[in-house]
């Protein structure tokens, strides 16, 4: 349910920012999600077929970038990304601390289209 949410603000947020712009259609949505928003790219996938019937995004494709969460040592400062199973410092194998980094979830940009040609 917390998917149906978010992709129904991410839905309207690109619906808006497209209407705005006068556009005709939206062509992709480019969405960034950090891992620790526990969000699903095939949830969000699924949920916006479904609810973007009859919006000018009905037509859009999803592009998603995904921000892995990251550690950082506690001993020597290194910064790694979260692995399974890879909690230490590659650097000195000291345990890593989690950071704020994987906690993105927004849209990086919208490709649209316009009724250019067809004033005629
Ligand atoms: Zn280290």
């Amino acid at each position: 349910m917390h998917e149906l949410s978010v992709t129904q603000s991410l839905l309207d947020m690109s619906v808006k920012e497209a209407e705005k712009a006068g556009a005709a259609g939206i062509d992709e949505i480019k969405i960034v999600i950090g891992d620790l928003t526990g969000i699903s790219e095939e949830c969000v996938q699924f949920y916006f077929d479904i609810i973007s019937k009859d919006t000018i995004a009905e037509d859009a494709a999803l592009s998603f970038k995904r921000i892995p969460a990251a550690f950082r040592c506690k001993k020597c400062g290194h910064v790694f990304d979260r692995k399974k199973l890879m909690f230490n410092c590659p650097v000195c194998g000291s345990p890593g601390v989690l950071i704020g980094r994987g906690k993105e979830l927004y849209i990086e940009g919208i490709e649209v289209r316009y009724d250019g040609d067809k004033t005629g």
